[in-house]
């Protein structure tokens, strides 16, 4: 166990990266929001306003994120980027009697610092090791900030092959060719929709290009072999307990503290969002079986998502709600002979979802469709 001292996460000052500096590197972050319609939302779902677990007043607040008490030596960093694009994604921290686990390498090192700030304003245990719940970028892209300060990173064993060959496939690639054929669908799109569908697309991949591109990726150096979870981490007085389950990313961990019915579900939950199953290792089926899991877990577990507002089992059943709705539109359309890469782009959201965020549709909505139609055999 290596232990990370104050002092020593002193040498890398945050104020290195300024809020200035990150903006001006980073306002394509600021199109990919304009572009996604993300609202601010708030910290805590309704349902969870009387939990006495829960501090309604954060640790610290930032805009970008704010940390609070959600259990007994248990935090959430909970990102708001409509007000700034450190963090992005949400995490969190366990700080027992004799070490701490931080969750999420966030999209920035910048971010990632916020975080242990925030750990070290109410603790100053040793930090055992941080945790990516999965190598998507945004929250993995601040990994830099573990390797800077000595801390070991966790993650499953899949994470640092796909950072690799995702991220560190587009760093010093030609970025025109790169988007070329994404710009040809723009281009070639037969509806309004679809284009409107493509240019987000676009957009969005653009960011994820910038943002490998300015980001010294760093890769987990404690790889967690999937077969041999569950695994207990005894951080004293707090254990966590972390599991793998299927559907967002191919690389999903999850640190449950079963004790306290606390859940840090990374991207495998997202709260008031409509589930993001772009990636090629995502699969629907899968990922409903995880939830349903979720559901079966006690009435008075407080998650916190990957993105969104901390929520308890509500959140869950809109997940779950929602991948029901959009199964009963496929399966209508499928019925009706309309092809797989036409449905994708004729969902309707609706009335009754009409709050719920689209992250971007070719991320979300498209590919629960596509999905859904290969699941089936269909094309
Ligand atoms: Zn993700």
């Amino acid at each position: 166990m290596i232990d990370v001292s104050h002092r020593g996460h002193k040498a890398v000052n945050p104020g290195l990266f300024s809020r200035r500096n990150f903006l001006a590197n980073s306002s394509y972050l600021g199109a990919m929001y304009a572009a996604a319609k993300l609202l601010p939302m708030p910290a805590l779902a309704a349902e969870l306003a009387d939990d006495s677990r829960i501090s309604q007043t954060p640790v610290v607040d930032k805009g970008f994120a704010s940390v609070r008490k959600i259990g007994a030596g248990l935090y959430a960093t909970i990102s708001d980027p409509s007000k700034g694009y450190q963090t992005v994604c949400n995490g969190g921290f366990l700080a027992g009697k004799d070490g701490a686990l931080l969750i999420e390498g966030f999209i920035s090192v910048a971010g990632a610092a916020f975080q242990m700030d925030a750990l070290r304003m109410v603790s100053q245990v040793p930090v055992k090791g941080a945790l990516d719940t999965h190598y998507h970028y945004d929250h993995s892209t601040g990994n830099a900030f573990f390797g800077a300060n000595g801390i070991p990173l966790w993650a499953h064993a899949n994470t640092a092959k796909r950072i690799v060959e995702s991220y560190g496939a587009m760093q010093g690639a030609d970025k025109a060719a790169f988007l070329g054929p994404l710009e040809k669908a723009v281009k070639e799109a037969k509806t309004e929709t679809a284009r409107k569908h493509r240019e987000e697309y676009l957009a969005h991949i653009t960011t994820v290009f910038n943002v490998s591109n300015s980001a010294v990726l760093a890769l987990p150096n404690r790889p967690i072999d999937p077969a041999k979870l569950p695994m207990k981490v005894d951080l004293g007085g707090i254990t966590a307990v972390i599991e793998s389950y299927p559907g967002h990313s191919g690389t999903d961990v999850i640190v449950r503290v079963p004790e306290q019915n606390i859940v840090y579900a990374g991207d495998l939950l997202f709260s008031g969002l409509y589930p993001v199953c772009f990636d090629t290792q995502s699969t629907v089926s899968g990922w409903r079986q995880t939830l349903k899991t979720f559901a079966s877990w006690d009435k008075d577990t407080v998650f916190v998502p990957g993105h969104g507002s901390v929520c308890g089992q509500e959140g869950v059943a809109l997940s779950r709600a929602l991948f029901d709705d959009i199964e009963e539109q496929a399966q209508k359309m499928h019925k009706a002979g309309v092809p797989a890469a036409e449905a994708a782009d004729l969902y309707v959201v609706p009335e009754k979802y009409k709050n719920v965020l689209i992250f971007a549709w070719d991320f979300s909505i498209a590919p629960a469709i596509t999905k859904l139609y290969a699941e089936w055999g269909a094309k």
